[in-house]
């Protein structure tokens, strides 16, 4: 025999004795999962109890105050609020019948006491009960987060302007993805998660500020990022590093009304 004959039979063997020890393998390889895990899973071993999920008491009818919310204005007083243009001063506007306010045009803007970050808001407007003047000016306000971000507020019942400048956008930053007005006539309510943008501890911008807005119940904005200080001109950025902040309603001229304002701390 020669050592090229003996080194092919060797091969043939070894191939063999491996073909044999597959097929062995393969047929001990379970196809379905062991009847007994490694570790027998019980019901109990997933379920966290501590601490306890804190209870509150949600409000009778859908879009009132729960238990744990500040009430920023329920018709009584704007005692949460103050004037703008001089903060030191009481907030100047209207209140009309204990139920809403209405803008004194020209007076300011009116700014909360409190600071807020992530907050839920739940608020309520109305356009003028006069319906003049088109686009922009109609009805136009604004509900400022950390006194920087603008979610519009705009009577956007028939009155066209640019998408991203119309009631519920994200004012220059993102349009609504749909349009939930009422006519003038009509309550608008705005739910709002509002998510502040943080920071890190050289003022750099870790991570951008992000809003969920529902218009009269219909998503309208899905968390999206909010891409800067709002601007009336030019590209929205974060020109530096901010902490908590009042929540500020604009005055734009228009006598929109605003009622039933409160707030939950995120
Ligand atoms: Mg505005």
């Amino acid at each position: 025999m020669t050592s090229k004959t003996y080194y092919l039979i060797i091969n043939l063997i070894v191939l063999f004795v491996l073909s044999i020890t597959y097929s062995t393998a393969q047929q001990n390889y379970p196809s379905t999962p062991p009847a007994v895990s490694p570790m027998e899973m019980k019901p109990e071993m997933t379920e966290i109890w501590e601490p306890e999920v804190k209870i509150i008491t949600p409000a009778k009818k859908l879009g009132n105050a729960p238990s744990d919310a500040i009430v920023l204005f329920d018709g009584k007083n704007l005692d949460q609020w103050v004037s703008q243009k001089d903060t030191t001063k009481p907030a100047p506007w209207k209140i009309i019948n204990n139920d809403h306010i209405e803008v004194v045009p020209g007076s300011g803007g009116i700014q909360t006491k409190m600071k807020f970050g992530d907050c839920q808001l739940h608020i309520e407007f109305s356009a003028p009960d006069e319906v003049k003047d088109a686009g922009q000016g109609r009805g136009n306000s604004g509900v400022f987060f950390q006194n920087r971000y603008e979610l519009q507020v705009l009577d956007s019942y028939n009155n066209r302007t640019y998408r991203n400048g119309q009631a519920a956008s994200i004012y220059k930053d993102h349009a609504p993805l749909v349009n939930a007005m009422r006519s003038p006539l009509e309550w608008n309510t705005y739910d709002v998660i509002y998510t502040a943008p943080r920071f890190s501890d050289s003022g750099e911008l870790d991570a951008p500020a992000r809003i969920t807005v529902l218009h009269n119940g219909v998503l309208v904005q899905n968390n999206v990022t909010i891409n800067g200080l709002t601007l009336y001109i030019g590209l929205h950025n974060y020109p530096s590093a901010h902490g908590d902040d009042v929540i500020s309603l604009q005055d734009h001229g228009n006598k929109t009304q605003f009622r039933n304002i409160w707030i939950r701390k995120l």
